[in-house]
């Protein structure tokens, strides 16, 4: 038992998601690290607890429903209750339309949009038993408010996540849980790297080409580093939130691809 809050962040083995573990570590919480890498997961909570944090490491997939609720079980033996919990594990593909099949469809739609749902139905099972209110963080996307060249089944899933996220705001208001999304634009993280392979494939580029043809698009002058988003996540998770919910909140230094 902790008598700090406790959240969970799912896919907070490397990227975004480690950066959210840190952040909310360093702003109180008892952080649960789930992956579906073992060893990522395992090396992250052995960081916080050098940090002299509080933590432990879940293996598990968040397309696995089962995995999903084992998680949240696990965290709730362990520390009594979930406060927040972040569905940030996610993957991108990177394809023209006519040559997405169908089992490419099926492995992003499962990690991201059917991982959030399962994430939001074990959470919330949870949140509805404890006293206090319950926040649930779920990671879309530029993505999810424009579609991009290449990117289409991942905009599709990031447009799912916003719209799942503002049907769940909706249904658990009732129980003092409240939905929110974060929308990244371009992090310098290892599914960036893939994303800048893939796109240097698909339009003769060189390495890194990608990345930088799309950071050039940026306000604010340079790509995201993970600790912008886990900045405003730290701010979703916190009682400074309360008064909003349903919605999906571009954090991107100002994309402007138009
Ligand atoms: P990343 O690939 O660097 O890290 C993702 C982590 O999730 C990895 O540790 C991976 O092992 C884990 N993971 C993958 N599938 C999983 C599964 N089925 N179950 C549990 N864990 C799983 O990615 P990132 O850039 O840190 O992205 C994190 C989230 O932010 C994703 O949802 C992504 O779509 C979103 N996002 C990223 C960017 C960006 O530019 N990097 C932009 C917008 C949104």
């Amino acid at each position: 038992m902790t008598k700090q809050k406790v959240t969970v962040v799912t896919g907070s083995g490397q990227g975004i998601g480690r950066a959210i573990a840190f952040r909310l570590a360093s702003d109180g919480f008892t952080v649960v690290i789930n992956d579906l890498n073992k060893e990522l997961a395992e090396s992250t909570a052995q960081e916080l607890r050098d940090q002299g944090k509080e933590s432990f490491a879940v293996q598990g997939n968040v397309s696995n429903r089962d995995d999903q609720f084992s998680l949240v079980k696990q965290t709730v033996e362990k520390y009594g209750r979930v406060d927040v919990f972040v569905n940030n594990a996610g993957i991108a593909q990177v394809a023209p339309l006519l040559e997405v099949r169908e089992e490419d469809l099926e492995a992003i739609f499962k990690i991201n949009v059917f991982g959030v749902i399962y994430g939001i139905q074990a959470v919330a099972e949870q949140m509805k038993k404890q006293d206090g209110r319950g926040k649930i963080i779920n990671a879309c996307s530029i993505a999810g408010h424009k579609g991009y060249s290449l990117l289409g089944t991942y905009s599709a899933t990031k447009f799912a996540v916003r719209g799942v996220t503002q049907t769940a705001a909706q249904e658990l208001a009732q129980y003092n849980i409240n939905v929110n999304s974060y929308c990244p634009g371009i992090v310098g993280t290892k599914m960036w790297d893939l994303v800048d392979a893939k796109m240097a494939e698909y339009m003769g580029l060189e390495i890194g080409e990608a990345f930088k043809k799309f950071s050039e698009g940026i306000t604010l002058g340079r790509p995201s580093d993970p600790e912008d988003v886990a900045k405003f996540v730290s701010y979703l998770a916190s009682s400074d939130s309360d008064y909003m919910t349903g919605q999906s909140v571009l954090i991107d230094g100002g994309v402007d691809f138009s």
